[in-house]
């Protein structure tokens, strides 16, 4: 493999990566990715592996098998967590309970989960002198303030009214039983503790804040390859709805909007994390791509349009359907309105910009899902009737 250097030119040396939740949809992209292109070595700490499970099988199979370890343990009570984040140069945390439909039907574990059981691990990092990247979220910004102009104020239209910057944005949670906030509430406060950590003590850091990446191996299918009754997030809900020719439930009228990037555009992104400490050390930064803004709606009528395309099958008369938020995720929730990273910072620290338009990701993300899924759930259909 050629020399790698950094922005600045600079040769890189091989890092040993302690990667906490490698096995989930962000994980397994970036284990990848690390192991396709770079010597770096990774530690992979996960309850569970299977979407990694074509990297470490069959065992030293791989050009890369010995930079590679899996080690199956949960961090809310695991010994060996302390010691594998001081055998490593950098800890990667991406352990979290990140779906929605959990935050006001499972509080408890989502706030345990993404600030309790993040403790030890900045703890761990601080004390022993060892880099962190700790994945934050987008949500943490909350409802943008535009939301509570008029419908019909002209200021809602204007940039600083939505724009949403590391630097500048506020907060904007909704009440305590609005439960759905509880898991931007707890990535704050623990944004807040590693911000505190770089300030007081000196913990070199970076947050990132993805907003909404998709693609391939996100969430589950339920009944397939997750469980029957889960809500997995919308990619994973609508692809569901695709597979099994029923309308795609659009929550609340589909009116919120979102942005939706690339897993792998934003692995990109990651990528010049790790490798450019010194630019990346310090900030905070959006990952997200301002050129794919979609309603909810909108993004159910593309889906509609692309799985259509490269499943040859023809769409239904009414793709849609409407579905109240209460009906389809229970009491507590709520909603951020709109979603639009203000991208200066990580252009200017890490020369990153998005490159895949929201049709291209969907064509190649629809694509695997229906060479991945379309025959199982014909099967899994059919059965009840079978029997
Ligand atoms: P994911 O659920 O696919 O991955 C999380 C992984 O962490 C899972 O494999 C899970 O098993 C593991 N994990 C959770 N708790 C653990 C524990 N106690 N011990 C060991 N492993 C544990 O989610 P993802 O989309 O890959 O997200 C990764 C991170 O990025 C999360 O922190 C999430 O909040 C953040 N994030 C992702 C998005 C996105 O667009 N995908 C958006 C906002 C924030
Ligand atoms: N949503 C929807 N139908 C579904 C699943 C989700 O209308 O089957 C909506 C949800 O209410 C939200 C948006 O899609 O407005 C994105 O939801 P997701 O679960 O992906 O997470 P979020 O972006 O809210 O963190």
């Amino acid at each position: 493999m050629a020399a790698r250097v950094d922005l600045d030119g600079k040769p890189i040396k091989p890092l040993t990566i302690c990667m906490i939740g490698a096995g989930g949809f962000i994980g397994s992209h970036l284990c990848e990715k690390l192991m396709a292109e770079t010597p770096h070595k990774v530690l992979g700490l996960d309850v569970y592996s299977d979407k990694i499970k074509h990297l470490l099988e069959p065992a030293g199979a791989h050009p890369w098998s010995d930079r590679i370890q899996f080690h199956r343990l949960n961090i809310k009570n695991d010994s060996r967590l302390e010691g594998l984040i001081k055998m490593s140069d950098l800890t990667i945390n991406l352990a979290a309970i990140c779906t929605p439909a959990d935050y006001n039907t499972r509080p408890l574990d989502t706030i345990y989960s993404n600030f309790i059981d993040a403790l030890p691990v900045v703890k761990y990092c601080s004390e022993n002198n060892k880099r962190l990247i700790h994945f934050s979220t987008c949500e943490v910004y909350g409802k943008t303030i535009g939301s509570f102009l008029p419908k019909d104020s002209p200021l809602r239209k204007e940039p600083e009214y939505f724009v949403l910057k590391e630097d500048e944005s506020p907060c904007i949670f909704g009440p305590i039983e609005k439960q759905r906030w509880s898991y931007a509430c707890a990535k704050q406060l623990i944004e807040r503790l590693i911000y505190a950590e770089g300030a007081e003590n000196g913990m070199e850091f970076t947050i990132v804040r993805p907003f909404n990446w998709i693609g391939p191996r996100m969430d589950f299918i339920p009944g397939i390859d997750g469980p029957s009754e889960g809500v997995p997030r919308v990619l994973a809900c609508f692809s569901n709805n695709l597979l099994r020719h029923e309308p795609l439930k659009l929550v609340d009228g589909g009116v919120s909007q979102r942005t939706f990037v690339y897993i792998k555009d934003a692995i990109e992104a990651v990528m010049l994390m790790i490798e450019n400490p010194a630019r990346a050390n310090g900030h905070i930064f959006n990952v997200g791509n301002p050129n794919n803004e979609v309603t909810v709606r909108q993004l159910a009528e593309m889906m509609t349009d692309v799985y259509s395309k490269v499943s040859g099958e023809p769409s239904l008369e009414e793709p849609t359907v409407d579905v109240s938020s209460q009906e389809f995720y229970g009491a507590g929730y709520d909603d951020s309105d709109k979603r639009i990273p203000d991208m200066t910072i990580i252009h200017k620290q890490l020369g990153w910009d998005p490159k895949t338009s929201l049709w291209d990701l969907l064509e190649s993300t629809l694509t695997y899902q229906h060479r991945t899924y379309a025959e199982a759930m014909k099967q899994a259909i059919a059965k009840p009737a079978a029997n």
